[in-house]
């Protein structure tokens, strides 16, 4: 799936104490932007100063020059409102590229974080996490908190300290006249927390509805091949079709909370200023307040109502910004299962794989994939899982490469216990090749460099001529520098699988962890593979997760693995001799495989 629903509730639950955690600890983590903010805070400072000056300038051009007729004080206001508000205009312009500079320095480093420490991450943490929400995580949260880094911050800023100083200012002019202003105020404030309420709801609606309307289009293109094959296009266009409905009349319903919301605060700040210019009337009547003081009244009102609206609007942004953060900083605190322990021992050259009494629970699963289970693979043999499917195989091929942990037990590789090895030794003794490796966009040396970028030209040729593939490379289009485009779509299935091998022949490891492809190669890149495989192979330790009856008869050592557990363990004629797992499994291979 790729947006998560389950994001809603956790949204819903993020308490208040738990935001204030969270923005914390994202102020913290922008320190080194502090110089930014401090920059970005005066000219915040300055902007709204000068917001605030208009008003007070047309008061003292009315008082001082209008009414008593002085051309000079007139002229004099004019001149200063004009460069007040070229002011305003520049700072305005100055404070907006450095909050956002500030603001996208934060994010890049955020998406620096939290990639970094996806990429970190054992196979367990991907076990758990969907890729599609790992990429949620990067792109639908960050942008939530790009909103607020954006303009959020600077809306926060100027309008707290908007309503801060226009308040004071009111209140130096006219007390009278700020009570009045405020008489509207309870009545905003009550608009204001039902808006928050209504709009945070209706929030969280739009982007469940997002995440259903991109998950039902994410499975319509990933799942294109099948929906034709059984002619479901009509249903998933209907699937479609009503997610987008939903989408809709969730973004119409907000769109219809917000129109409320902008009515009441309009009418309320109508409402003040009709009361201000009837009881302001009277006041200059009466001689208690100047007219230009009433004017001015009436013009800072919106500097009162506009940050209302604005902070209550921004709430929700700081919301879901937190809600986001929460998330992302969910996976900076993820610690790798599969860690490096703090004193590495360096692993020897060779050596025998002992796994010992080792038991394995995948995370969530209600059974242990393993139980109990001892082997061992003795230097520069070869040993061939076999089972049923869902034994268990696969599970103890990885657990030997210290793909996971075990939960009991041991598994070591020259007397080291691999947990405490290190893991750049690791990765260099046990190479797992996977049954699909992985290519990337790039060339083919590229791809073949990935295993050991540091190696030399002379290394990888010899790696080549050693499994017998130079020259198979050499005469692809452009030989080692052929473009493999996205995840290899250039290259056949047989030759992405030579590239896995390649890769492991450059690493040179003591130990080679295969699970061997099911996928049917035709019989000439199937031999070319075979060959190169069975080069690879020489004078190493090799564990094969086996399909073929072939691989299973090279073997030296058979572990036939079900239910979770070693269930027979010897050579091929041992087995077939014990006329138990194997020997049956042999004449099912026998009757369906050629030899
Ligand atoms: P196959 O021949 O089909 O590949 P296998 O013998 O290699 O099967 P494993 O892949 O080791 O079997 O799986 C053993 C059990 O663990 C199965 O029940 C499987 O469903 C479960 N399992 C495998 N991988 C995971 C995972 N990443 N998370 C949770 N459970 C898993």
């Amino acid at each position: 799936m790729w947006a998560d629903r389950g994001g809603i509730e956790e949204d819903q639950k993020l308490g208040r104490t738990q935001t204030r955690v969270v923005l914390m600890r994202s102020i913290r983590m922008a320190g080194e932007f502090r110089r930014q903010g401090a920059w970005a805070l005066l000219l915040v400072t300055i902007s709204v100063i000068c917001t605030l000056a208009g008003p007070v300038l047309v008061r003292h051009g009315i008082d001082s020059g209008i009414r008593v007729g002085d051309a000079g004080a007139l002229n004099f206001t004019v001149v200063m409102y004009l460069v007040v508000v070229a002011i305003a205009y520049v700072i305005g312009r100055i404070q907006y590229v450095v909050l956002n500079s500030a603001g996208e320095g934060f994010l890049r480093l955020l998406r620096i974080r939290v990639f970094g420490q996806m990429q970190r991450q054992s196979m367990a943490f991907f076990d758990r996490e969907k890729a599609g929400v790992l990429v949620a995580r990067m792109t639908a949260d960050i942008e939530s908190m790009a909103e607020l880094v954006q303009w959020g911050l600077m809306q926060f800023l100027s309008s707290f300290l908007l309503l801060f100083f226009a308040l004071f200012l009111l209140l130096s002019m006219s007390w009278q006249l700020t009570l009045i202003s405020l008489l509207v105020f309870p009545f905003l404030i009550a608009a204001s927390v039902k808006f928050q309420r209504d709009s945070n709801k209706a929030y969280l609606e739009v982007r469940e509805k997002v995440g259903a309307n991109l998950s039902a289009l994410q499975e319509g293109i990933a799942g294109v091949r099948v929906i034709q094959a059984y002619a479901r296009e009509d249903e998933q266009i209907r699937r479609f079709e009503e997610s987008n409905r939903a989408l809709f009349r969730s973004h119409l319903h907000s769109i219809k909370v917000t129109t409320w919301y902008f009515g009441v605060i309009e009418f309320a700040g109508i409402a003040s200023s009709a009361l201000i210019i009837g009881i302001g009337g009277w006041l200059v009547h009466r001689g208690s307040v100047s007219l230009g003081t009433v004017v001015a009244f009436v013009l800072l009102l919106a500097s009162l109502f506009d940050p209302v609206q604005q902070l209550s609007q921004l709430y929700n942004t700081l919301q879901s910004a937190a809600a986001a953060l929460h998330k992302l900083f969910g996976i900076l605190d993820a610690q790798p299962d599969v860690a490096e322990s703090d004193n590495p021992i360096t692993l020897p050259v060779s050596g025998d794989v002992v796994v010992d009494a080792v038991t394995f629970t995948y995370a969530g699963a209600h059974r242990s994939a393993l139980s109990d289970v001892s082997v061992t693979l003795k230097a520069g043999t070869r040993l061939a899982l076999v089972g049923p499917t869902g034994a268990g195989k696969s599970t103890l091929a990885k657990l030997m490469a210290r793909l996971y942990d075990p939960e009991v037990g041991t598994v070591s590789f020259g007397g080291v216990d691999l947990r405490s090895a290190s893991l750049d030794d690791l990765r260099r003794r046990i190479v797992v090749i996977p049954q699909e490796g992985f290519l990337f966009d790039g060339t083919v040396r590229d791809n073949l460099l990935i295993a050991k970028p540091e190696a030399t030209e002379e290394e990888l040729i010899n790696a080549l001529n050693k499994i017998g593939l130079r020259e198979r490379f050499e005469s692809l289009p452009d030989g080692l520098e052929t473009q493999v485009r996205e995840r290899g779509s250039r290259l056949s299935a047989g030759e992405r699988q030579l590239v896995a091998l390649a890769r492991a022949a450059l690493v040179d490891p003591a130990v080679l962890v295969l699970d061997e492809a099911t996928s049917n190669l035709d019989p000439g890149t199937e031999m070319l593979v075979e060959a190169a495989l069975e080069r690879l192979m020489v004078g190493r330790s090799v564990i094969v997760v086996a399909h073929r009856l072939s691989t299973v008869q090279r073997a030296d050592v058979i572990a036939v693995v079900a239910d979770s557990r070693i269930a027979e363990m010897g050579s091929h004629d041992e087995l077939v001799a014990l006329n138990g797992h194997y020997a049956l499994l042999a004449s099912t291979w026998n009757k369906t495989q050629p030899h």
